[in-house]
């Protein structure tokens, strides 16, 4: 039976952070979003009765914004309308300060068997400065609850490049997280994003972001720092302890199937890639009304597949697998981007071993300048 990965936006948010830029609003989720919700399911469920879904994520938002009914009536229904896995990695992101011990045990009881917790930094200045309402004791008072009632698959999120911190505080971060029991982190650079309160602070000259010499040495502080504890760099942002990789995330790299409900979620099912239309209010008018939710649909091309498929592939450690390129599309990685290639590899950001083409260290930290190259138009 094929596999299926499902997604499930929950686009909401206590209060909105300085620096975000995905698509939510600033209040608790209602009953009518889950009713919405459920007609999607209805909907679509019935192309995927005969796949197995082994992975589910409830991202956001903030999808520990539900109330414990909400998210135990979510879980009901997903598992009424999906044949999903007993062994389903099921991940839900959290705030820290919605770990309350009654809500884990809930959560615990509707499924959910992994926690993404979005943590961001360890000093309080910090997580103020980019408009996180929690606390860092907060936070680690959250992971170890969570740990302690039996969540052993936990995640946390951390950023860096954020105005006003040093090396020294991320550092810190750093050490601070591998201390805490999580076996998988993800470590994002903050990227300013139009619209958002950061970018017009920055583009007013108000905003202290650290120098490229300082976002270079955090770089090689998580490069250094991460492994030394047992987090090995999976993919460009990602770190996890052997086995516990995200199973989710990796069928985005790896172009495997995955369907998205809600709006602003993405699908992609064979070379099909869809995206419903972002606007809560639209979507429930939409669905409670029998219809289907507005969505972009676009079919990949050879060409874009290709490219897709190498993009992917280099953001994670094992890289692109010549073997599999070639059954793939015929032909050799050479046939298509021989002169990148050979390009890359001269400027060391690209290496070739035991089958596979994959980011050197300088090639990692160089991603986006890589992958332009293997755009073919
Ligand atoms: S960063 Fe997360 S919690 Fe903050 S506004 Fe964006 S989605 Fe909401």
């Amino acid at each position: 039976m094929t596999s299926l990965g499902l997604y499930i936006h929950i686009p909401f948010c206590r209060s909105r952070c300085d620096y975000c830029g995905f698509y939510s609003i600033g209040r608790k989720p209602t009953d009518r979003y889950i009713d919405a919700l459920t007609k999607e399911m209805d909907l679509k469920s019935p192309d995927f009765e005969d796949r197995l879904c082994d992975t589910v994520y409830l991202g956001g938002g903030t999808p520990s914004s539900l109330s414990e009914a909400q998210l135990t009536r979510l879980m009901k229904t997903l598992s009424q309308h999906f044949r999903i896995s007993d062994t389903a990695e099921i991940t839900m992101e959290m705030n820290p300060c919605d770990m309350s011990e009654s809500y884990l045990k809930n959560a615990m009881r509707a499924g959910v068997n992994r926690i993404s917790i979005g943590v961001q930094e360890k000093h309080d200045h910090l997580l103020s400065a980019i408009g996180r309402r929690h606390t860092a004791k907060e936070a680690e008072t959250a992971v170890k609850r969570a740990y302690r009632m039996g969540f052993h698959n936990l995640s946390l999120d951390l950023m860096y490049e954020l105005p006003g911190q040093t090396v020294k505080d991320f550092e810190a971060s750093l050490r601070w997280a591998v201390h805490l029991p999580v076996n998988h982190m993800s470590i994002y650079s903050l990227i300013l994003e139009d619209g958002t309160r950061m970018a017009q602070l920055a583009e007013r000259g108000r905003l202290a972001r650290p120098s490229e010499e300082e976002s270079w040495a955090m770089y090689q502080a998580m490069c250094r720092i991460l492994p030394a504890y047992g987090f090995e760099r999976y993919e460009i942002s990602s770190f996890a302890r052997k086995g516990y990789r995200s199973r989710h995330n990796q069928k985005y790299w790896e172009l495997s199937d995955y369907l998205g409900l809600g709006p602003a979620a993405c699908s992609r099912i064979g070379r099909t890639r869809t995206e419903n239309t972002p606007g809560v209010r639209l979507y429930e008018k939409e669905l409670l009304t029998g219809h289907p939710p507005q969505q972009e649909v676009e079919t990949l091309s050879d060409t874009d597949e290709m490219e897709e498929y190498c993009f992917l592939h280099l953001r994670m450690k094992e890289g692109i697998p010549l073997d599999g390129f070639r059954k793939r599309y015929g032909e050799g990685i050479t046939h298509w981007y021989g002169d990148a290639v050979k390009m890359l590899k001269e400027r060391k950001l690209l290496k070739e071993e035991a089958g596979h083409l994959f980011l050197t260290y300088h090639g990692a930290a160089l991603g986006n300048f890589v992958f332009e190259q293997f755009l073919l138009d």
